[in-house]
Formats: C-alpha cells, structure tokens, sequence
C-alpha cells in the first residue's frame, strides 16, 4: 500500500506519545467538561478519550518539537515550528515540546488536545468551521480547568494563574479570563457564561499570536492511518 505521509518520519515519536498518552489518561480528565455557545460540540471528558485513542492508534501522530525540522521543511514547504505546541488540523499532527512532564506543560498538551478533538468533529468535504477565536477559547479554557483542577488535587484551593505571558498583555488577559472562567467550571457551572465567553472570543483576535491568522478554522476531520504505516 502506498503511504502519502512519505516525508513524515515512519515512525510516531513513542516519547512524544507517551505524554500525552499519559496527560489524557489521567483521572482528571475527567473534570475537564464545559460547554460553550460558539462551538457546537462540548468539551467533554469521553470526546477527549476517543482523541486518545487516534492518538494510541497513531491517527494523530506526536512528535517533539525538537528533531522534527528536517522532514517539517518537506512537509509543510517552510520551518514555521511553533515555539511550544501545535495541532495541525490537515496533516492530523500534533507537535509539543517534551521538555517538562509537569502540570503546565501538561496542560499544553491538553490544549492541543482540544483542537485535535475538533478536528475529530469534522470530516473531508464536510468541515467543522469554527472560528480560530472560539476554538483558541476553548483550548484556552481546557487548558486552564486541567491545571486548576490538578492543582486542587495536591490541596491548593485558589493558586494564582500560572501561565505568564510578559511579551503580550493581549495574551496574558486571555489566560487570566481563562483562569477565572476555570474556577466557575470546576465549581459545577459547566456552560460557560455568555459575558465570559464574549470576553474571551474578543480579546484572542488581538493577541500578537492570533491577530494574523484567519477567522475561521476548518477542521476537516481526522483521517485513518493506513495499516501499512502504522
Ligand atoms: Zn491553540
């Protein structure tokens, strides 16, 4: 059978897998649900396990940021690697940086989660379109309910944001929303409040990482992973 993921490495990076394999197979998880007005699927614990497994079945591949550059050139035409993590939504890739196996990188991976579960929604020729504002929110929100939520676990109640972002205030006052709006959500107020949303969909566009890309995202569904590949 003829595989046209040639330029791609044959095989899924096993420590990049593993990672996220672990982050999603943590019972935490299981807090990270809520529902959102601009997106019509819900961000919920079981959609989130079937991202594992396309993940478990390499579907999704994972690689580390770091070693991907050279076969990146032949596949996307340029070296655009991300500074932290990505999901790309046509080559059903997700690239993270496994430097650190703690709770703020994890909750990176469980960003780019996000945005390969909507992928998971879409299909070829009959895309998921959802604003690149709402889904940057809701990978945004995830991010943020996993890292309280582990927190909460290990006894502290009502720690400060963790993620700092000096260069872009734009940016920082998205992950302070999120933060906030994570408290309500663990707190049993599983869809997200109207206000809230709106705040956060309009600060994203503004943000230096946001305000050049499209206002759409088509996600487009995740394709099956020749056996042959695999
Ligand atoms: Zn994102």
């Amino acid at each position: 059978m003829v595989c046209d993921t040639l330029p791609e490495p044959k095989v899924a990076d096993a420590k990049a897998k593993k990672l996220v394999m672990d982050v999603l197979n943590k019972g935490v998880m299981n807090r990270v649900e809520f529902y959102m007005s601009g997106v019509k699927f819900g961000c919920t614990p079981d959609s989130l396990k079937q991202v594992k497994l396309r993940i478990q079945f390499d579907d999704i591949r994972v690689y580390e940021r770091e070693g991907v550059a050279a076969w990146w050139m032949n596949l996307f035409g340029t070296i655009d690697l991300p500074s932290d993590a990505a999901y790309y939504r046509d080559k059903d890739i997700m690239v993270i940086r496994a430097k650190g196996n703690d709770i703020y990188h994890q909750a990176i991976i469980v960003h780019e989660c996000v945005h390969a579960m909507l992928d998971m929604f879409g299909a070829k020729g009959k895309p998921l379109t959802v604003t690149t504002a709402s889904s940057e929110s809701m990978a945004y929100i995830a991010q943020c309910v996993y890292a309280r939520a582990c927190y909460e676990e290990l006894g502290f109640m009502d720690k400060a944001c963790p993620f700092e972002v000096k260069k872009d205030p734009n940016l920082q006052q998205v992950f302070d929303k999120a933060w906030e709006i994570s408290a309500k959500i663990l707190g049993g107020t599983k869809r997200v409040d109207a206000a809230d949303e709106a705040k956060m969909v309009g600060l994203v566009p503004v943000t230096k990482l946001y305000k050049h890309k499209p206002v759409n995202v088509d996600f487009n569904g995740i394709a099956l992973r020749p056996a042959s590949c695999s």
